[in-house]
């Protein structure tokens, strides 16, 4: 007997109607001769809802309280589909992620599973019964609650499939698949059929949300197959995400994603000597503040100094402010400018590996639509530009006209598209 872990995303368990026929679908996996294990996220906002409460309260909520608040709402789609199956006349069991055993990092609301205890569960299975485990959360030392940060009912979905040796991990959401490029954003993406683990990473971690990053970083070294795919169109197969080594590169890049919710940070004439950056990023990883995209310019001649620009989540904002002061002790910068007013965008494919002119014909493409650069930052398979934000949208159209990731021919774009 097979085992398969399903996991449906909050628009696919936003009512009670949904929450129905997410019910068929799990039963029409069980009917396949499977043992089935389904993780749900919260309904529809919930999760939004909750915070929006939260802060209505206060605004510097602990984050222990509010593991415990926003837990509540993957419990509630947890139980109300137990009872769909249930009512259907199939047997199902919903459970927390402390009643399964999920353990995590000693840390609230980012995280990390650490393992995962099976022993429960696997009795269910042989019972026969259709499991139901409430994605994002976990439990640390002292029993906490803790969860896994924004979307990670994906990564509850892979870890569990890692953890029972799942034959596959589907997760089901409101999209048909990973496409090119946000279908919401650029219409005309295409659905891919086949996108490897290195791939969907990149692309998760530089702004396409349909994955949790943690999820595809999960199922890489245990090679889990994923396949992101519809709760609305249960017959369509959606995108297999597998090794690149099973992939066949015929085309340098594979997808783009554009990331709205990051901000520059410059930091003015730091005083060019050994052991400045050193002391900056360490006093932001001390607050657990994650930077992404670093650029150091070089030292000007006349007073030594040169700018450090790096780039931070939005919402890291206030964590950064109360680090100004010391900053200025350490570093003596002249200035500290924030830039809220910025989009990433980047291109993946594994493909660009040894391809030449790959960023020359990105840059290109950006200049040919006045649009500037403010920084750049590359991988292996991956290159991101940072644009002004009112340029997003319109780099998002060329780019993926330029990299073929469209279905669309957009002739001559130059400057505003045309409504
Ligand atoms: P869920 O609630 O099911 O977890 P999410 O909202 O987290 O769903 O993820 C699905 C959304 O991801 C889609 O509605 C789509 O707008 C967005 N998305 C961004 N990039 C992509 C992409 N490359 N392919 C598919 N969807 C994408
Ligand atoms: N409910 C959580 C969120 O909205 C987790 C998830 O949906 O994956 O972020
Ligand atoms: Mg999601």
């Amino acid at each position: 007997m097979g085992l398969i872990v399903q996991k449906f995303g909050g628009t696919s368990v936003a009512d009670t109607a949904k929450i129905k026929n997410v019910a068929q679908a799990v039963i029409k996996e069980k009917l396949n001769g499977n043992n089935v294990i389904v993780v749900v996220s919260a309904m529809g906002h919930t999760t939004d809802n909750l915070l929006k409460l939260s802060k209505e309260i206060t605004s510097n909520p602990s984050t222990r309280e509010m593991d415990m608040l926003l837990s509540t709402g993957e419990q509630i789609s947890m139980s109300l589909l137990a009872m769909a199956i249930n009512e259907a006349g199939h047997s199902a069991v919903s459970l927390t992620g402390y009643q399964v055993g999920i353990k995590t990092e000693n840390c609230h609301m980012c995280a990390r599973i650490v393992d995962i205890e099976t022993a429960r569960v696997k009795k269910l299975l042989n019972e026969g019964k259709i499991v139901i485990v409430a994605g994002f959360q976990g439990v640390c030392e002292g029993n906490e609650i803790t969860t896994l940060g924004r979307g990670g009912s994906d990564t509850t979905a892979v870890a569990l499939a890692c953890a029972f040796g799942a034959d596959r991990c589907d997760i089901y959401s409101d999209v048909e698949g990973v496409y090119t490029a946000d279908p919401r954003v650029i219409k005309t993406a295409k659905k891919l059929d086949k996108i490897s683990y290195e791939e969907m990473l990149e692309l998760a971690r530089v702004g396409a949300n349909v994955l949790h990053p943690r999820s595809v970083e999960t199922a890489k070294p245990y090679k889990m197959p994923m396949r992101v795919r519809s709760s609305f169109k249960l017959d369509d197969l959606g995108t297999l995400i597998i090794g690149v080594e099973e992939m066949e590169l015929n085309k340098p890049v594979t997808g783009f994603a554009c990331d709205n919710s990051q901000i520059r940070i410059v930091i003015c004439d730091v005083v060019d000597e050994p052991g400045n950056a050193a002391k900056l990023f360490n006093l932001l990883a001390s607050k657990d503040l994650s930077v992404d995209m670093i650029i150091q310019s070089y030292a000007r001649h006349s007073n030594n100094t040169n700018d450090i620009a790096f780039t931070i989540a939005k919402s890291d904002l206030d964590k950064f402010n109360s680090l100004k002061d010391d900053i200025n002790n350490i570093v003596k910068a002249s200035n500290i400018l924030v830039d809220e007013d910025i989009a990433k965008v980047s291109i993946v494919g594994a493909g660009m590996i040894d391809r030449p002119g790959i960023a020359a014909k990105m840059f290109d493409t950006l200049a040919t639509s006045n649009i500037n650069i403010k920084m750049i930052s590359t991988s292996e398979i991956k290159i991101s530009c940072l644009v002004e934000k009112q340029y997003g949208e319109l780099a998002a159209k060329v780019l993926c006209r330029a990299f073929d990731l469209d279905g669309a021919a957009i002739a001559d774009v130059k400057g505003d598209l045309p409504d």
